[in-house]
């Protein structure tokens, strides 16, 4: 065959590098012939206690009726979030995964001739769904590894109709403080969306929490994002949401597919809702864990970025090989890469106590090699 049958691809879809996921266990396995059960996975920020009690009774409730389509309005968990978050139902679209409403946003609003801003080192999704629209981005330098809210604001054209903004950001798992990003809140025009992106939130101390959720009333523009996928432990099940005003909820809700979100998911993330005594104690791992890693990067003189997720970014030197070695070892994480414009970091999921000191016997060990 002479025609490259990617030609017949737009441009701008044909000019889209992949996303790369972590390494999954089984990969591993395979690759280097090593047992399944010994490899420790901390390459994509999953909750290291699993699920909870109440959830997994959720499912197990539901898995009878999958041979039914799921509730398309996912009344229930729309229900379910109403009530915990005060926002009304009209106000809420649900995603495969908060990824699927990120998505969603560009859908809707993004397209060529319109343009998108977003921070360096920001999460690797903002630029790949604004390019899989053939919309530009905008890319502002950072501060401090996060996000400069000044220069992003800035930064907004005639052409800007989206704002992403990851709060805290992945990878780098810096924070905005709420009293920064209000006051860009308020410079930003109300015709410009700004996607406050908070798949963290449940990890931060209370007092860093923004008031996202109540700010919608005086910022229309604004869409919250939020997941099951991290303090929920629902990574596997896909489950995100979006709260925004009803009209930019209603365009979004138009183009998603009618059953993006599947039965087993609903449920578990309306029973997952419920179990604050999961997210309770997922936050306080957290925290025990961030403190071990970090007084084990202290004690490896190896400088990190600080983080307010449930990872943290080490640099590393020569990330791609270190990577490698550990992986040797059974312990994936995640070299942040050249992609991102951190080609020395890698990015360790916090896991429990005996998975970090696992990783950090495995990391002292890989310096040293
Ligand atoms: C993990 C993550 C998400 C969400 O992932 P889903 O599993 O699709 O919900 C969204 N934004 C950021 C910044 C993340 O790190």
């Amino acid at each position: 065959m002479l025609m490259d049958l990617c030609e017949l691809s737009p441009s701008h879809v044909r000019s889209i590098a992949p996303y790369q996921p972590g390494k999954p266990i089984s990969e591993l396995a395979r690759e280097l012939g090593l047992d399944e059960k010994g490899i420790i996975k901390l390459a994509s920020n999953e909750n290291p206690l699993g699920i909870g009690p109440r959830t997994r009774a959720a499912i197990d409730a539901a898995l009878p009726e999958i041979a039914r389509y799921p509730d398309g309005n996912g009344f229930e968990l729309k229900q379910a979030l109403s009530r915990r978050y005060g926002v009304d139902m009209s106000c809420i679209v649900l995603g495969n995964g908060s990824n699927d409403v990120l998505e969603l946003v560009a859908l809707a609003f993004l397209g060529p001739g319109r343009a998108a801003v977003m921070s360096r080192h920001a999460f690797a999704v903002y630029p790949l769904a604004t390019q899989a629209r053939g919309a530009r981005s905008i890319v502002v330098p950072a501060k401090n590894y996060g996000h400069d809210l000044e220069a992003m604001a800035r930064a907004i054209d005639e052409e800007t109709y989206v704002v992403w903004v990851a709060n805290p950001n992945n990878p780098t798992g810096t924070l905005a403080r709420p009293e920064e990003l209000e006051a860009f809140l308020r410079k930003v025009p109300e015709r410009v969306l700004v996607v406050v992106d908070e798949a963290y939130n449940e990890y931060l101390k209370p007092d860093l929490r923004a008031d996202t959720v109540k700010w919608l009333k005086r910022h229309p523009n604004l869409v919250v994002v939020r997941t099951f996928s991290k303090a929920y432990g629902l990574a596997g099940l896909r489950v995100g949401y979006g709260f925004a005003h009803p009209s930019v909820a209603d365009v979004m809700n138009r183009v998603r597919q009618p059953f993006n979100v599947n039965s087993l998911a609903l449920a578990a993330a309306a029973a997952a809702l419920d179990d604050m005594e999961f997210v309770a104690r997922s936050y306080a791992l957290n925290l025990q864990g961030m403190a071990q890693l970090e007084e084990g990067a202290r004690r490896l003189g190896l400088p990190f970025i600080p983080s307010y997720g449930n990872f943290i970014t080490l640099q590393v030197g020569k990330a791609p090989e270190i990577y490698k070695r550990l992986l040797r070892r059974s312990v994936i994480v995640r070299p942040v890469g050249g992609g991102y414009g951190l080609p020395e970091h890698l990015r360790v999921t916090i896991g429990t106590q005996a998975e970090n000191e696992k990783f950090l016997a495995a990391l002292a060990a890989s310096l040293r090699e």
